[in-house]
């Protein structure tokens, strides 16, 4: 259930639904999602599906870290990138396969230390990560050429677009529970401009430290 066929049945689907980058493919490909989730649901690693990981809080769609991904590398590929909402490292783990160097911050201490863990056992050297309030992002590692919200605010956080290098770009789903859109807001000199991707459905970003 975790062989490389089931693997590739899930890029198929993928490229069906319309990812286009090998690059981001071939991570998909390449990275054991099997490993990022309870022993328990290994067998539907390779499901297009979010999954729990505890705590209230879920593994991303595959889709949906496929979509976001291409969206950090469309303009060429970054230097740094934050992560906001580290989770099970799932989507910091494709990131690291692509850019330089992705710092990732994450709130639930039980997640971040079994995240870590996780890190250490699989060996990304490229990943820095600690226990934080994302809303506050992580100033002394900026400016970052993307940043990456992997949990819902109900309005951009100022103080991450404020940790965006010039010509960055902020990926973030925003709303409430009931309706939210994913978007990118890139800084253009003094202007943050915005485009709006497609409605998606994250938990929601939450601040303070459990
Ligand atoms: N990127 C993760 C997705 C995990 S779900 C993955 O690939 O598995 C979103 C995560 O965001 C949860 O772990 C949640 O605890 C975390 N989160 C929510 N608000 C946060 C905040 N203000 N700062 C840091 N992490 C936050």
């Amino acid at each position: 259930m975790t062989s490389q066929r089931t693997r590739e049945r899930l890029v198929g689907r993928l490229g069906d639904a319309g990812i286009r980058d090998v690059h981001v493919l071939n991570c998909i490909r390449q990275i054991p999602r099997h490993l990022f989730v309870d022993e328990a649901l290994a067998s539907r690693a390779y499901e297009d599906t979010a999954l729990p990981i505890g705590y209230g809080q879920t593994i991303s769609q595959p889709f949906v870290v496929a979509r976001m991904t291409e969206i950090i590398i469309r303009h060429g590929i970054p230097d740094r990138v934050l992560e906001v909402g580290t989770g099970s490292g799932y989507q910091a783990a494709v990131l690291a396969m692509l850019v330089g160097r992705v710092h990732t911050i994450e709130r639930i201490r039980a997640l971040y230390d079994q995240t870590r863990q996780r890190f250490r056992a699989l060996g990304y050297s490229n990943i820095r990560h600690r226990l934080g309030d994302g809303f506050e992002g992580w100033a002394a590692a900026g400016p970052y050429n993307a940043i990456i919200l992997t949990a819902a605010p109900t309005v951009l956080p100022e103080r991450l677009v404020e940790q965006l290098a010039p010509g960055g770009q902020l990926l973030a789903p925003v709303g409430d529970s009931s309706a939210q859109e994913l978007r990118i807001y890139e800084r253009q000199g003094d202007e943050v401009v915005m485009q709006s991707v497609e409605p998606v459905s994250f938990v929601p970003m939450l601040g303070g430290v459990e």
